[in-house]
């Protein structure tokens, strides 16, 4: 029996999340699926905004620092309430810089817990900027380090006793696979290696079980899944266990044991504050706590259930509907995170055509369409609606093409 608007509309009125799409300030007229790249806006953020400006900033000035809900625990704060999301525990992440910024950080730390190993290991689709960052780092350390690249299928044949730190994104950012955390961390930890994850994908749609798995390192971004708003901060985990031997070469003064006594010398704090840097971005960390606030009231499992029961009703609808597009995304739920990717010839053509009606994805050349599915406030319904402008899109483009050539 082919899907019908009725069938996903009885799906909705069955959503236990369908409530949680009112705590977003969503623009009419559009279907958003793009929360993958930025998320949506919280309703609560203007209001916390304006507090933070008018309260704390204007009224409270130099004092908002200060005391137990200062601006200085707010790394901390909103660090402790991603660590539920992630499987990790209080005090063993913390809110700060990009995520490019902190793989540099870990991963050269992740180096010097191996001084004598000098191979970081990823994957050649891992995310650009991910391997960028090594490259810089391998560059700068020079014969103290190399970066040796993968295919996916060769991962654990590529670690060997060379291999200092094993570095991935737990969700491909194109095709939405999932690597196996708990299996690939073993892996390395059997040939003596740490593990870096990146879950930018993952947090806030996908469960993830850091100390489940034994992670040594991860970091992630604040603006996907997790609602913080454009460029927000991002985050990063270090294990209990590594933490008094962390050592990472970015020794601003708020990662100082003492910022405040204002040393001569580099004193690194104790626990995981030592990977902090610089001053906190204040307001960007505001709009992020009410982010993950949303995140949070949901609850990883019923948003996992709903993201897998979303991303399976629209590849069966898009199949169903759309026979020039084919799935590049993996077909089981359960190797794939939330968001979904069909290649079309004319992809570039196609997605223009969406978002000029109100259909957001976005596009990964040459040929690849992404849709994210934030499970926090999409209806069912919406997968219809997408694909219905999809199928008109789509079918003027493909009968275009064949009356071209
Ligand atoms: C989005 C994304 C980033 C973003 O890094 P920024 O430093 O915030 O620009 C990094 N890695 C992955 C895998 C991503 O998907």
């Amino acid at each position: 029996m082919p899907l019908t608007r009725n069938d996903l509309a009885r799906l909705d009125a069955a959503d236990p999340l369908a409530g949680h799409r009112d705590a977003f300030d969503l623009p009419e007229g559009v279907i958003y699926l793009d929360g993958n790249s930025l998320g949506a806006m919280p309703r609560s953020v203007p209001g916390r905004m304006s507090r933070t400006l008018g309260t704390e900033w204007r009224t409270g000035l130099i004092r908002s620092w200060r005391g137990p809900e200062g601006w200085m625990t707010l790394p901390h704060r909103v660090g402790d309430a991603i660590a539920g999301l992630i499987g990790a525990q209080a005090g063993e992440v913390v809110v700060a810089d990009s995520t490019s910024v902190n793989l540099f950080k870990l991963l050269a730390a992740a180096l010097a817990m191996r001084p004598d190993r000098r191979t970081i290991l990823t994957e050649a689709d891992n995310f650009p900027t991910d391997i960028y960052m090594a490259q810089g780092l391998a560059r700068l350390l020079g014969d103290r380090a190399h970066l040796k690249v993968a295919k996916r299928a060769d991962l654990a044949a590529s670690l060997d006793d060379d291999t200092a730190v094993l570095t991935l994104t737990h969700v491909d950012y194109r095709t939405a696979e999932i690597h196996d955390m708990a299996g690939l961390t073993r892996r390395a930890h059997d040939k003596g290696a740490l593990v870096l994850w990146d879950l930018a994908h993952s947090a806030g749609a996908v469960p993830v079980d850091l100390n489940g798995a034994h992670a040594d390192l991860a970091v992630g971004c604040g603006y996907k899944y997790l609602n913080g708003g454009p460029g927000a901060p991002a985050y990063l985990f270090v294990a209990r266990r590594h933490q008094d031997e962390l050592t990472q070469p970015l020794s601003g003064w708020l990662g100082h044991e003492a910022p405040f006594a204002f040393e001569p010398g580099y004193r690194p704090a104790s626990g995981i504050a030592r990977a902090l840097c610089g001053t906190p971005p204040v307001l960007s960390l505001s709009a992020l706590e009410e982010g993950v606030a949303t995140v949070a009231a949901a609850g990883m499992p019923a948003l996992r259930a709903k993201s897998m029961a979303l991303t399976q009703r629209f590849i069966e609808l898009v199949e169903q509907e759309c026979p020039g597009l084919t799935l590049f995304s993996p077909r089981d739920a359960e190797r794939r995170g939330s968001q979904v990717s069909f290649r079309h010839p004319r992809a570039e053509a196609v997605m223009e055509g969406l978002i000029a009606e109100g259909v957001i994805g976005d596009l990964r050349m040459p040929d690849v369409l992404r849709f994210g599915f934030a499970p926090l406030y999409l209806r069912f319904v919406d997968l219809w609606d997408a694909v219905a402008v999809l199928k008109r899109v789509a079918t003027a483009i493909d009968a275009r093409g064949a009356a071209a050539s």
